[in-house]
């Protein structure tokens, strides 16, 4: 890509990084693939490839976890303090902040995201999520258990050990962050595998890993293909946990693989999220915040806002409004500076949503704006607002994963919570009016793990994220996340 007016350069680091094939981390060094296979990664906003990944396989994840297990049972990650842990951790936060733009712009190449969206919203987070989880480190306690004079009890939280962890797309690196950090911060060791769609910030934090001075073997990243790579670390006899964001019917295969030994597993999957929208609602906030809510990242957030419900006497002014925003939204390549919405992440994603849109379109639900890919090279789709639906539309059940919205009135508030809750998934919600008490009441009924109250996307590492149903097993970030991460032992001694 060349530098125009509106698109800055390509950062000479991140020039270099991608110019040359990238290699695996695993203890501590930089290796090729034992197959000595690569495979590429594509620029989504032009659909050429742009680098060359080392393809990890079942023996890369043998030589990693091995390795993983080794640094978990000796050298200097166990014996070391907790606080000299956290430091660590925090290290590795600064250092991220250090290289913002960087990871901004690798970000916005590989995902295809604005570089505007990775600079303020990807690379901040992750950094906070690293330093939020260096100060677990040292605050991470068992209990006294006095339950007889004749007995000292009490339980020890230990690190549940070598942890397979699995990632998406749609964040890389701050899904990468979400995983890293719990597991650091627990005193575990990590074998991370992140998506073939985007692997390089992945390769890039490994560096900064090593920089920082986490020991060797302690992360170790594996680039590679889900059915080899994924499914390999997933089944792995020496891996005490996997830790897996992605799809719904992938989750259920990394439940299977894990059967074996019987892992741990923890699951971030899929969502089809209410967002609700009552007529007293502040309408200057309301209508942008319900745009956001589905447009963010194209619509490839695992909590967008996809299914919007909107009391009857609001529902033209809200739809129109929401159009409005769609029409204000500029698509074009991540690395313009006037883009507002990059590519989709693949040629699979973009057939996958226009596969939505056709079959919404074949059920009679129409597009208010929107509803078409845009026309030339890269993986565009318009956002788009859908109207007509009805809740056995296949588009009103499954997630498309897309910036596509699908708008349906309502009345009758017992029945729109009942149609909000009937969906396999649970992952978010959202409710906005001015009645505060209302807005309460129906948090409370909705079956989800995040409801959102006069807002939308709000994350912070202190609030637990995860899903109901077949959204997931298990809670990332706040202290609940330090519960997929460790074990407890109860110790009595008799005294
Ligand atoms: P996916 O297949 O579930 O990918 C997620 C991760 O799992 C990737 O690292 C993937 O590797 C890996 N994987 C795939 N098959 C595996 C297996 N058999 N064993 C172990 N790991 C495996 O998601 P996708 O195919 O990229 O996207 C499909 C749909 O998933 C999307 O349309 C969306 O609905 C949903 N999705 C949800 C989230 C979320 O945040 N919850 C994120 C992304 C996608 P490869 O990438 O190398 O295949
Ligand atoms: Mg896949």
């Amino acid at each position: 890509m060349s530098a125009t007016a509106s698109a800055p350069q390509i950062h000479n680091r991140v020039q270099q990084f991608i110019g040359t094939p990238r290699k695996m981390f695993i203890n501590g060094k930089w290796v090729e693939a034992a197959s000595g296979k690569t495979f590429p990664v594509y620029n989504p906003a032009t659909g050429e490839v742009m680098a060359r990944v080392a393809e990890g396989d079942r023996e890369d994840i043998n030589r990693a976890v091995k390795a993983a297990r080794k640094a978990f049972e000796s050298g200097p990650w166990p014996v070391m303090t907790a606080s000299d842990r956290g430091r660590l951790i925090w290290q590795l936060g600064d250092l991220i902040e250090q290289h913002l733009e960087e990871f901004a712009q690798l970000e916005s190449l590989d995902n295809g995201k604005p570089l505007s969206v990775a600079r303020v919203a990807d690379v901040p987070l992750a950094v906070d999520l690293f330093h939020y989880m260096a100060g677990w480190a040292t605050k991470i306690e068992g209990n006294t258990i006095p339950f007889s004079p004749k007995y000292l009890a009490y339980t020890r939280r230990e690190p549940i050990g070598v942890v397979g962890q699995i990632i998406p797309w749609n964040f890389p690196l701050l899904m990468a962050a979400w995983k890293l950090g719990p597991a650091l911060a627990t005193g575990c060791t990590v074998v991370l595998k992140p998506a073939e769609q985007t692997p390089l910030s992945a390769l890039l934090l490994a560096e900064l890993v090593a920089e920082a001075g986490i020991p060797d073997g302690v992360v170790n990243v594996v680039p590679g293909y889900g059915e080899t790579a994924g499914a390999a670390l997933a089944s792995h006899n020496d891996v005490d946990k996997v830790a897996f964001t992605g799809s719904t019917e992938v989750g259920k295969l990394i439940v299977q693989a894990a059967a074996g030994n019987l892992k741990k597993v923890s699951l971030e999957l899929g969502g089809k999220s209410p967002n609700i929208v009552f007529d007293d609602a502040d309408m200057s906030k309301t209508i942008s915040g319900a745009a956001s809510a589905i447009f963010f990242n194209h619509g490839q957030c695992c909590c967008a806002g996809s299914r919007l419900y909107v009391e009857k006497s609001m529902f033209d002014n809200v739809v129109s409004g929401v159009v409005d925003e769609a029409k204000k939204i500029k698509v074009g390549p991540g690395f313009d500076a006037e883009t507002d919405m990059g590519p989709l992440v693949s040629k699979e994603q973009l057939d996958r949503v226009t596969g939505y849109l056709q079959s919404g379109f074949s059920e009679g639900a129409e597009a208010v704006v929107g509803g078409r890919k845009k026309s030339g090279a890269g993986y565009f789709v318009e956002p788009t607002v859908m109207v007509k639906t009805n809740p056995n539309m296949k588009i009103m059940r499954e997630e498309i994963f897309g910036p596509v919205v699908c708008a349906m009135p309502f009345s009758d508030v017992d029945k729109l919570i009942a149609e909000a809750n009937q969906s396999e998934y649970g992952l978010a919600a959202a409710v906005w009016t001015r009645d505060i008490s209302k807005a309460h009441r129906i948090a409370e009924k909705l079956r989800a793990g995040t409801v959102w109250i006069n807002c939308y996307n709000v994350f912070d590492p202190a609030m637990p994220f995860g899903g109901y149903k077949q959204s997931g097993w298990g809670r990332e970030m706040g202290h609940d996340v330090l519960e997929l991460y460790t074990e407890v032992k109860a110790v009595c001694a008799a005294i």
